[in-house]
């Protein structure tokens, strides 16, 4: 079984994703994961995707969707993925149609208000990459190790905006592509929900996949 994950940066895609992971054993495939892995690293690849990566600008295709196949190629996939992050442009959609069977794409709805106070707040542990509300829970430290919290660059107020506009203006023709192919269900979020209420809907019908 093979899973989408579509939604804008703050639509809670990584909450659900973990969600999906515990209760049906995929493996979660996130492009921003690889590239910020490969940044880490520092390696050939890490040093392409730099520069879009920090200031929230989108990866080339070409870059991304060769990522993408080489990792869905790894022996662990067979027991199916859930895709967090890619496609975001139909070209994209596209080449992952050509090798891989997609069974459903679950979109994340959510407002702008929602993906404004979400990303503005969200900090990340520098040791073990856990994500926190930290505006809100105002702590400086991480809950689970102790680790510094940081704010990625990519999150920051100015590139929020930029990123959301890129995203609408091209998700509307990828979901266009699934629905065309009967593969698309679209839940709608709130800001008052947590990952747990919005993932029950979509674990119902993941479930009878
Ligand atoms: P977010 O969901 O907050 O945008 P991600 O971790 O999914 O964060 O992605 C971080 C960055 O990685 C993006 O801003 C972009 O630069 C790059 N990226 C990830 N996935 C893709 C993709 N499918 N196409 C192009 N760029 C991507
Ligand atoms: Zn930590």
């Amino acid at each position: 079984m093979n899973i989408i994950l579509n939604g804008a940066s703050g639509s809670g895609k990584g909450s659900m994703a973990a969600l999906l992971v515990r209760d049906f054993g995929l493996v979660h495939i996130s492009t921003g994961d690889l590239f910020r892995e490969n940044m880490a690293k520092k390696t050939e690849l890490g040093k392409k995707v730099e520069s879009y990566v920090s200031t929230g600008k989108w990866v080339p295709d070409e870059v991304t969707i060769a990522v993408l196949l080489d990792r869905i190629k790894q022996p662990d996939c067979k027991k199916g993925v859930i895709l967090d992050g890619f496609p975001r442009t139909l070209n994209q959609a596209k080449a992952l149609k050509a090798v891989l069977d997609v069974d459903l794409v679950i979109a994340i709805d959510v407002t702008d208000e929602i993906v404004q106070a979400r990303l503005g707040g969200r900090y990340m542990c520098r040791k073990c990459g856990t994500i926190h509300a930290a505006r809100w829970d105002k702590i400086d430290k991480c809950k689970k190790c102790g680790g510094e919290l940081y704010q990625r660059d990519d999150d920051k107020a100015e590139f929020i905006q930029k990123r959301l506009e890129n995203f609408k203006q091209n998700n509307a023709e990828i979901l266009d592509f699934y629905r065309a192919d009967n593969k698309l269900f679209v839940v709608h979020d709130k800001l008052e929900n947590t990952p747990e209420d919005t993932y029950r809907a979509v674990k119902d019908v993941v479930a009878k996949l």
